[in-house]
């Protein structure tokens, strides 16, 4: 089938923008820094050009208007200023009058670089919701990995997009810091995302797609990975400590053991509940192989 686009790889996206449309406004990521994360790390950042950018739109629209989901990549279209950011939501609504959703990922100073005015103006063109990779909400641990942002920056810039009405799913990384760090990691991030309450939470677990000792290298600090059922006892003391109003929760990305879904806090004892059973009796626990994560 004939499709007008031709991406420039690696694309990613989230998994609930399975069926959206795919517009990349910049390739890579601004920042590409951090010690865990390999996404862009075969990109030079680059922002691509406005009217190649509505070309497409329009050459899409060609074939299909009914467009109903559009998600802006690569790894922080929202860089981009607020005023070129806003001409091309206004191109995708003319383009496609059915969408009812437009989403990025972003960094919490790529929001925080904005107004309230600006986040108020792009929510209400259409930008409906972020998908942001806090991390974690420890500074020490947030220093260690380079993440570019502290508890405060990530705090402050995603109440201020929240408070503009733009949606949130915010991830937090299982394991990132390793022994040394686990409980200030999971305690610390449970703050965080209590003063954010995001609408969607997951957690994802560290991998080392180019081994351990490739993240040692640049992780600053002493690191020593956490076994299973420490990544386990990790997560019990992370939602043992959030307060969320009404958080739909994941931690079913292929990288997760131990696979919970439900909405926090209606379902937090009930997560409770198996973590322990799993702290329990490992052996009789349902928890994925390596094999069935595919690491
Ligand atoms: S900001 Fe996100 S995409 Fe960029 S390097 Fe860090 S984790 Fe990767």
């Amino acid at each position: 089938m004939y499709f007008p686009l031709e991406y420039d790889e690696p694309v990613f996206r989230p998994p609930s923008e399975a069926y959206s449309l795919i517009l990349q406004l910049t390739l890579g990521c601004s920042w590409n820094r951090c010690a865990f994360c390999e996404m862009y790390s075969s990109k030079k950042f680059k922002v691509r050009k406005e009217e190649d950018i509505i070309k497409e739109i329009k050459e899409v629209a060609s074939i299909s208007t009914d467009i109903k989901k559009v998600f802006l990549a690569d790894g922080n279209a929202m860089v981009l200023s607020t005023a070129k950011l806003l001409r091309i939501i206004n191109e995708i609504n003319k383009a496609f009058p059915r969408v009812t959703r437009i989403s990025a990922y972003a960094l919490p100073k790529d929001i925080n670089s904005k107004t309230d005015d600006e986040l108020k103006q792009l929510s209400e063109a259409g930008l409906k919701l972020l998908y942001v990779g806090v991390e974690s909400g420890d500074d020490e641990l947030l220093k260690l990995i380079n993440k570019g942002e502290t508890f405060n920056s990530t705090v402050d810039g995603l109440q201020k997009a929240r408070k503009a009405g733009i949606k949130l799913s915010v991830m937090i990384l299982n394991g990132l810091g390793g022994k040394n760090y686990s409980a200030q990691h999971a305690e610390n991030s449970a703050k965080a995302i209590n003063l954010i309450q995001p609408e969607f939470l997951s957690t994802l677990v560290l991998s080392f797609p180019y081994g351990e000792d490739h993240f040692k290298k640049r992780f600053k600090g002493d690191f020593k990975a956490l076994s299973t059922l420490e990544l386990i006892e990790e997560m019990k003391i992370f939602i043992e400590n959030l307060e969320l109003e009404n958080s739909v929760f994941r931690s079913d990305h292929a990288s997760n053991y131990l696979v919970l879904k439900g909405n926090l806090n209606r379902d937090k004892q009930k997560f409770l509940d198996n973590i322990n059973s799993v702290l329990q009796s490992p052996e009789n626990a349902l928890l994925r192989p390596e094999w069935a994560r595919g690491l």
